[in-house]
């Protein structure tokens, strides 16, 4: 179905421009605003409160206030706000789809998959919310009796990236409501849209006045600086690239702030001989192209063994020829435009050096003229060494293809970085499958798949891709403290 421009006015007519503070939508408190873009057009969809550093504090003595009677509620409670978050934002999967389409570019039917994955952490910790526990023991000489309790960490802070808008603010907020925190949320001002709604739906399923407080702006530092150095936040938790990643946990440090980090990817793909290709292509298609190559886990370096590099590369060449780029509200695009001019340039300059060092350009290799900051397909052989893009995040569609001649050489290869969120292999080796769990120097590892993201499992990498894990049962425990109480030994005075 494809989408008439008079449908996308009825969504943007319907979508809260203002901040949320405190439980009410506010004006920022100069009254300053900005213009969120369409990236498909370069043109302009809506104008939003642009929060000042006034709002920020406004922010956190909302949820500071809130915290103590929302960390007390049952669990019971809270999960059930959640599970109402996860009907409500399924109930309106069209306009979460066309809205992050429309903010960010990806087709239609990504945006789709993305609000399933994004609304299933709701689902996920609704689940976990009342399975929180603790445990009891007897101390190993017989005497005190040890009690282990969990509670909700406090007022959080999350900053998230413009790639995934729902998934990204999702996979924070629902742990955080389970363990009973109170938070601000700073979305990126490139795609701020998102989350605006997503709040509406979480205060319209019974989400207290001030558990969750929204600020877009365009003054990050700004904004946030001052509260991560405010005694009162408990938690950071960030997702975005690793040089502002790791200006945060500096800033962090002041107060030894609890921080989650989930930063930037350079994952590789490795194909080995005994791989089965048609595996391996459709693998590194999704590795690759998911999100138009702008993820985290995007494929970055196809690494391929010698034997099987040509027929890897030609299949993959032909896929990747099939792409189609356009706006993501056209039923045929199965490519998105790049979010912006400046990260088109960064992934034309990066094609450039490697084709300047020595390698081929099999497919795609310069901008798309027109509107938008669209870029093909495009596939690189023969990758030098030296080349930037085995070392930089490129995310954009570009799979730059490089060959090994051994197991060793391979996982050296892959390990050659300092990022370490994602890998994916394609084997059908059991044992080496295995060893490659216990080599390569990542967070996770696609086996004979180009996919990992599940909100039941550990999201999140080693290295300087981060610290802290998203989803899974580990996902709650980033928003729980855990206390320890010493019980004098019952029997001393019977
Ligand atoms: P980014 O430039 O680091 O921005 C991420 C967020 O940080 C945005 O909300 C941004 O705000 C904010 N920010 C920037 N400077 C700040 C500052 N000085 N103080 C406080 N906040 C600040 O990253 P991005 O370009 O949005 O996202 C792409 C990066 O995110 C890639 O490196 C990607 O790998 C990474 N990522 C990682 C994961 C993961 O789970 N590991 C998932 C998705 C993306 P403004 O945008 O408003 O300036």
């Amino acid at each position: 179905m494809t989408i008439r421009p008079q449908d996308e006015r009825d969504l943007l007519d319907r979508i809260p421009t203002r901040l949320l503070l405190g439980g009410e939508e506010r004006d920022a408190s100069d009254g300053g605003t900005f213009e969120v873009l369409d990236p498909s057009t370069g043109r302009a969809l809506l104008r939003v409160a642009d929060a000042t550093a006034l709002d920020g504090a406004a922010a956190l003595d909302a949820a500071v206030a809130a915290q103590h009677a929302w960390g007390r509620t049952s669990p019971r409670v809270r999960a059930d706000i959640l599970r109402s978050a996860f009907d409500a934002v399924t109930a309106r999967a069209d306009d979460f789809a066309l809205l992050m389409t429309l903010e960010m570019g990806k087709p239609l039917a990504e945006a789709r998959g993305e609000v399933a994955y994004g609304a299933e952490f709701l689902r996920w910790f609704s689940e976990e919310t009342t399975r929180i526990g603790g445990r009891f023991a007897t101390a190993p000489d017989g005497k005190n009796r040890l009690v282990v309790l969990k509670r909700p960490v406090g007022p959080c802070l999350f900053i998230t990236p413009w790639n995934f808008p729902l998934a990204m603010a999702t996979r924070k907020i629902a742990p955080a409501i389970a363990a009973g925190c109170t938070m601000v949320l700073k979305p990126a001002a490139l795609t701020p849209l998102t989350s605006m709604l997503f709040a509406r739906v979480l205060t319209e399923a019974g989400l207290p006045d001030g558990v969750l407080n929204v600020l877009p702006t365009t003054r990050a530092g700004e904004v946030t600086g001052p509260l991560i150095t405010d005694p009162r936040l408990r938690k950071l938790s960030f997702t975005g690239s690793t040089g502002v990643g790791r200006r945060l946990i500096a800033d962090a440090a002041e107060t030894v702030l609890r921080v989650s980090m989930e930063l930037g990817g350079n994952a590789p793909l490795l194909v080995f001989d005994d791989a089965d290709l048609d595996v391996a292509v459709d693998g590194a298609m999704t590795a690759k192209l998911r999100n138009g190559g702008e993820a985290c886990t995007a494929a970055n370096r196809m690494l391929v063994h010698e034997s099987v590099a040509d027929e890897f590369g030609s299949r993959l060449v032909e896929r990747m020829r099939s792409v189609v780029p356009g706006r993501g509200t056209d039923d045929s695009t199965t490519l998105g435009p790049l979010i912006d001019e400046s990260t088109r340039t960064k992934v034309h300059e990066l094609v450039r050096d490697a084709v300047d060092r020595g390698a081929e350009l099999a497919l795609g290799g310069a901008p798309i003229d027109g509107d938008g900051y669209f870029y093909p397909a495009t596939v690189l052989t023969g990758v030098t060494a030296d080349a930037r893009i085995l070392r930089e995040e490129v995310f954009g569609p570009v799979a730059p293809i490089v060959t090994f001649a051994s197991e060793d050489e391979a996982v050296a290869l892959a390990n050659d970085t300092e990022f370490g969120l994602v890998a994916y292999a394609f084997t059908r080796d059991l044992n080496r499958a295995l060893r490659l769990g216990e080599e390569l120097e990542v967070g996770m590892l696609g086996i004979n798949t180009g996919l990992v993201s599940n909100p039941a499992a550990p999201f999140g990498g080693v290295k300087q891709s981060g610290v802290g894990r998203e989803g899974g049962f580990e996902g709650i425990e980033e928003y729980l403290e855990t206390v320890y109480v010493g019980i004098g030994d019952p029997y001393s005075t019977a």
